[in-house]
């Protein structure tokens, strides 16, 4: 049981960035408004979320942790109409087999508890009153897994890695204040505007957020909106480049090209754009039983969705420009 979980770990837990990721969307799930985000040692010594979110049912504290345990799907059905960004049940499990996890939490009407799980064994579980809301902390990742520990990069570059992917599910998320703290440093702060635009402001520099064209559409079947951008900063990466569907960070070389086919119509220079672009589709459109690290989305009709991103961007900047 201990070996099983612990390869099934390494599918969701490849490195600090990918438990940061699980439990900030826990954390969404649990319609959170405010995130708090700490590492220490990029991640590796520490990793701490706290939410005000609906928090953890007493009774359910221990079996959170079990393979599979999830509180979000109850029926077949729910698996076609996924609105939850987790859905597996298998974060709290793998992540708890690989470190050591103290969880405090406390829901509506109950007093608040904690539990330690260390390398998926559960050390003790207690009352500890605390407001509404959940408190994560992931220490020593990978103590019980050296092979893995070895892959890791430096703490400094696993903290960049963890900045990115915090600065990018804030801009998903612009209703939602997050705070990053990265070696006791504040690397990230959002305020829960609900605009998108004033995460970006946040996230990149003035210049960035100063010039940007909006772009805005609907269609039968989904809906399309963001902003891009001609900044310097991109140069030769596309790690400016973002693409959310029903919020989720997902890569899409139809959308991706369209995009940059849309931005060389007007760029001046070949470089890649900056943007951020926003799909909302029926959840139903799109397959997001995907692999939790290859996000690479798939749609049904991808050449409808090449010319309606590629329409879009190119008359907003067209119009912008005139
Ligand atoms: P999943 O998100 O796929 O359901 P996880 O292993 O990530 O599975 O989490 C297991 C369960 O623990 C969730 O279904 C949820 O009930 C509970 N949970 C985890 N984190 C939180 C949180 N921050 N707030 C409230 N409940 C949480
Ligand atoms: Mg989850």
């Amino acid at each position: 049981k201990d070996t099983f979980n612990k390869i099934a770990a390494g599918e969701v837990v490849e490195r600090p960035a990918s438990v940061v990721k699980e439990l900030i969307e826990n954390s969404i799930d649990a319609k959170a408004t405010e995130i708090y985000v700490e590492i220490l040692e990029g991640g590796e010594k520490l990793i701490k979320i706290v939410d005000n979110g609906e928090g953890i049912l007493e009774e359910d504290m221990r079996s959170a942790f079990l393979p599979h345990a999830t509180s979000k799907i109850r029926t077949a059905d729910d698996l076609f109409s996924i609105v939850t960004m987790g859905f597996r049940g298998e974060a709290l499990s793998s992540i708890s087999s690989v470190s050591r996890v103290l969880m405090r939490s406390k829901a509506v009407d109950n007093d608040g508890r904690e539990i330690l799980v260390e390398g998926g064994e559960i050390r003790y579980e207690k009352f500890s009153p605390m407001d509404q809301g959940t408190l994560m902390e992931i220490r020593d990742l990978f103590y019980n897994v050296p092979a893995r520990k070895k892959f890791l990069k430096s703490p400094s570059r696993e903290g960049s890695i963890i900045s990115e992917i915090v600065s990018k599910i804030s801009m998903a998320h612009p209703q939602i204040s997050f705070r990053l703290m990265v070696e006791g440093k504040e690397v990230l702060r959002t305020y829960g505007t609900g605009n998108q635009k004033d995460v970006i402001r946040q996230v990149y520099n003035k210049k960035v957020y100063e010039n940007l064209f909006y772009f805005e559409n609907h269609y039968d079947s989904f809906s399309v909106f963001g902003y891009i951008g001609n900044e310097e900063i991109s140069r030769g990466s596309r790690s400016h480049e973002t693409i959310f569907v029903n919020k989720r960070l997902v890569q899409s070389k139809v959308i991706t090209t369209a995009a940059e086919k849309a931005f060389k119509s007007f760029a001046t220079v070949s470089r890649f754009p900056f943007f951020v672009i926003n799909i909302e589709v029926f959840p139903e459109i799109i397959d997001v039983n995907i692999h939790p690290q290859k996000a690479e989305i798939k749609f049904e009709d991808e050449s409808h969705i090449f010319k309606s991103v590629f329409g879009t961007i190119h008359s907003a900047m067209g119009e912008g420009l005139k």
